[in-house]
């Protein structure tokens, strides 16, 4: 149960109204909001004086629940760019990995050309190797920086681990947290207590209420700012790299008020499928999508396979453009 207190509760009262209902809490201007286990379903008579509001959930899926908040919540980062906005989408793109200032500068006049707003590159690599490329770190923040004071691009870049998260807070506008680090609760902590954005993309073994849940660590720690991508999961089919999960997609955007990305760049792992993906994305209508493009695909360091050359992502972005103007959404 999702519970916002009276206003002006004292210290007292909230810690005993919390111990007594084994709740989280986090606060808000002068009231708190508490997350009680979901088993709870009714608030016990000598403490609903403290009570102003109370959502009854089916599940731990809480503060993300449309049970909790039917609206969708809106992460605005300016100047018309904002996620969770009806009929609007937006571009996230970029390479894989940010690996050199000249590569990132080729990406931006690309994405400047396409009047694309967001620059997506990693610079903490999670792989699945130690034997490869691992990322720039520090550095390529900084290249993302310089890309963001030039040009005015939000940045979205991804945190490794939790020694890392303020560095990226420092120099993205997004943090991505990875596949592979969705369950790291060192990061989520981390999170929780910024409140700047933060994309959370599903595991690729996780289940939707896995996931959801993750994101719950991060809201009920107090940062409303999350955003959820799907980017594929494993299942027995080998031919693509993961299997994009559309059905939870349309789960999530039902049951759920939390803004969604998709990922087909990731769940495809080949060139050749992402620009039909993107547009199966597109037509779902999702707050973003995700793609990975690179200025010479064949070199790079890291998810070679999958990045679109520019010439390809060119086309697909104006199929794209002419597609949301038939679906009536904003794509940017
Ligand atoms: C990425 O976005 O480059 C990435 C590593 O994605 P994922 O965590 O989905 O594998
Ligand atoms: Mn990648």
């Amino acid at each position: 149960m999702v519970i916002h207190t009276i206003r002006g509760i004292d210290q007292q009262n909230l810690d005993a109204l919390q111990d007594a209902l084994k709740a989280v809490s986090y606060p808000r201007e002068d009231y708190h909001i508490l997350v009680t286990p979901s088993g709870l379903k009714t608030v016990p008579d000598q403490w609903k004086k403290f009570v102003s509001e109370a959502f009854v959930c089916d599940s731990d899926i809480q503060l993300a629940s449309t049970q909790y908040r039917a609206k969708k919540r809106l992460i605005d980062l300016g100047d018309g760019l904002a996620f969770g906005k009806a009929g609007l989408t937006l571009m996230m793109a970029g390479p894989c990995s940010v690996e050199s200032e000249e590569q990132i500068e080729q990406t931006a006049q690309l994405l400047l050309k396409l009047g694309i707003r967001i620059l997506r590159a990693g610079s903490f690599k999670p792989r699945t190797s130690p034997y490869n490329f691992q990322g720039l770190g520090l550095e390529g923040l900084k290249l993302l920086a310089r890309m963001r004071e030039k040009y005015g691009f939000r940045i979205i870049t991804e945190v490794r681990d939790a020694s890392q998260v303020e560095e990226v807070i420092e120099y993205a506008d997004i943090i991505q947290i990875g596949s592979k680090s969705m369950f790291d609760h060192g990061i989520l902590q981390k999170c929780s207590k910024t409140s700047k954005p933060v994309m959370l993309k599903r595991g690729f073994g996780a289940t939707v209420q896995e996931f959801v849940q993750m994101s719950e660590f991060m809201l009920s720690g107090g940062n409303e700012n999350i955003i959820l991508c799907e980017r594929g999961i494993r299942t027995f089919e080998t031919k693509s790299r993961f299997t994009l999960d559309l059905c939870g997609v349309a789960y999530l955007k039902k049951y759920t008020n939390l803004p969604i990305v998709l990922d087909p760049s990731h769940a495809m792992g080949h060139a050749y499928g992402v620009p039909d993906l993107a547009k199966a994305c597109l037509a779902m209508g999702v707050d973003g999508l995700l793609i990975e493009v690179h200025p010479n695909p064949e070199v790079a360091l890291s998810d070679a396979s999958q990045q679109l050359d520019h010439a390809a992502f060119t086309s697909l972005y104006r199929e794209l453009s002419a597609m949301s103007n038939a679906l009536n959404i904003k794509l940017i």
